[in-house]
């Protein structure tokens, strides 16, 4: 049993030196059935379904909130739960949320019978809410914006009700193997270093922190951060956007929302018109560098609004506290999901998503793209599953992050109710309960 190198350093961040840590050893802390790294989207659908499930979970958050890009990232635009053509994709947990926040009137979202219209003035209503993308002809989609503190409410709430125990402001560092098993996960908190002994791991970090350190092999692409803002106390929303976009980007349109709350705009594309350069979102310097050049961007945007009508009383409702970051670590699993295999139905499908700027394109996701090559008890969920570059921008959105997640944490359930391994286990069964629970699949 041993701890495996860091995934970090090799020539980007060449040792100046190395130091011998006096004491390897780190007091095991916990003990549980499935630990869930990483409390995203993806993090909060997998440890919730494995929670169900019966399986005792814990769920280890470096953060103080749980929902990642889809709350800490300000991205609140589920995109997207069909498949252009009017047929829901991804359902579930994704779904259950929804219909949580709905209850409590913090969304916006077309009603079923509007889904797939043509309708010009309908498709524009939902545009404004950046709820229509990519090339035309456009009909209205669903997908779904909301407030952040309202899911990350519904988080909470799922959370507490399936008994999973969450642990915050913790990081995992590294996994610990025996032979092709992780044990523990190793972490760090303000009590120090500290060890998680678990059957079964599900990385839900984004980039694939614990598979990285596990040694097993993956993609990496660097990507070009974002810093998504909200306005507030705008005068007349719609007007202003118009002005706004007339003024900055005249011949494109279409890059500031409408979003839940009243003189509320929602600014994803804060200082994309300056920031050019991509970074490895891996490397703790490249993330302290996009970090401060965004909020020096977006302030400067927010100043430039302030000159176009509509804006000049308006105030920055919030900046997003977690940058964007959509793609760094892909694992390359037991399958990898390609282009060319859009619309195949494989046995394993156990999650499925529409692509939210095509329309009538569908990947269905195999288990095996959620399984690594060597460590037996590991999953993958969300944005760091395996697949190609062109699949991750339909799979890297939050509903189908959700549908991996509520995958990977039925199926870790049921290999340890089964006493499989997660190779090994009844693909037929899984699919039931996915099925049972209100998921989506072919
Ligand atoms: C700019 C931008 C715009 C986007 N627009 C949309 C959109 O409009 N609609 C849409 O559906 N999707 C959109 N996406 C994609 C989507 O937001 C993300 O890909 C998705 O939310 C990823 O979910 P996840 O759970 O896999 O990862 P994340 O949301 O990144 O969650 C990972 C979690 O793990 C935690 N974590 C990471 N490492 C560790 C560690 N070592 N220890 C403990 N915790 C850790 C993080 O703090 C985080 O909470 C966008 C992404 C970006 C960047």
């Amino acid at each position: 049993m041993g701890h495996l190198p860091r995934a970090s350093g090799g020539d980007k961040r060449p040792a100046l030196d190395w130091v011998e840590v006096p004491s390897p050893a780190v007091p095991v802390v916990a003990e549980t059935d499935v630990v869930v790294a990483g409390g995203g989207s993806a993090g909060l659908a997998a440890a919730v379904a494995a929670a169900r499930d019966g399986a005792r979970t814990m769920l280890v958050e470096r953060y103080g909130s749980l929902g990642g890009m889809a709350t800490g990232g300000l991205v609140i635009l589920l995109l997207t739960m069909d498949d252009g053509a009017g047929n829901q994709m991804v359902g579930g947990l994704c779904q259950q949320v929804v219909d949580r926040m709905a209850a409590r009137g913090s969304t916006f979202y077309p009603p079923r019978e509007e889904w797939a219209e043509p309708d010009e003035a309908l498709v524009e209503r939902y545009r404004r809410w950046g709820l229509v993308w990519g090339r035309g002809p456009h009909a209205v989609r669903y997908n779904v914006a909301y407030d952040p503190e309202e899911f990350r409410y519904v988080a909470n709430e799922l959370l507490r009700e399936a008994d999973v125990r969450p642990l915050l402001h913790t990081w995992v560092a590294e996994p610990v193997l025996s032979a092709d098993q992780v044990t523990h996960l190793v972490c760090q908190n303000k009590a120090g270093r500290e060890a998680i002994a678990c059957k079964i791991v599900i990385d839900c970090t984004g980039d694939g922190d614990v598979f990285a350190a596990a040694g097993e092999e993956y993609e990496h692409s660097d990507c070009v951060p974002w810093l998504w803002f909200r306005m507030g106390g705008v005068a007349e929303p719609d007007k202003a956007i118009n002005a706004a976009e007339g003024k900055f980007f005249p011949t494109l349109g279409g890059r500031f929302f409408r979003t839940p709350g009243a003189g509320r705009t929602l600014m994803p594309w804060g200082a994309s018109d300056s920031v050019k350069r991509r970074i490895d979102a891996t490397d703790p310097d490249e993330l302290t560098w996009a970090e401060l050049e965004c909020r020096r961007l977006v302030m400067r945007e927010v100043d430039r609004l302030r000159e176009v009508p509509g804006f000049g009383r308006a105030y920055i409702n919030d900046i997003a506290w977690q940058l964007g970051i959509y793609e760094s670590r892909r694992l390359l699993g037991q399958h990898q999901l390609t282009r060319e295999e859009e619309g195949t139905i494989f046995p394993d499908t156990v999650a499925r998503t529409g692509n939210w700027t095509k329309y009538g394109a569908v990947y269905n996701i195999p288990l095996r793209s959620l399984l690594p090559q060597r460590v037996r008890n590991l999953l993958v969920a969300g944005r760091c599953i395996s697949v190609d570059a062109r699949v991750h921008h339909a799979t890297k959105e939050i509903p189908p992050c959700m549908a991996t997640g509520e995958a990977a944490g039925t199926a870790a359930a049921l290999a340890l109710q089964t006493g499989k391994s997660l190779s090994d286990i009844d693909v037929a069964e899984l699919q039931r309960r996915l099925r049972e629970r209100g998921a989506i699949l072919p």
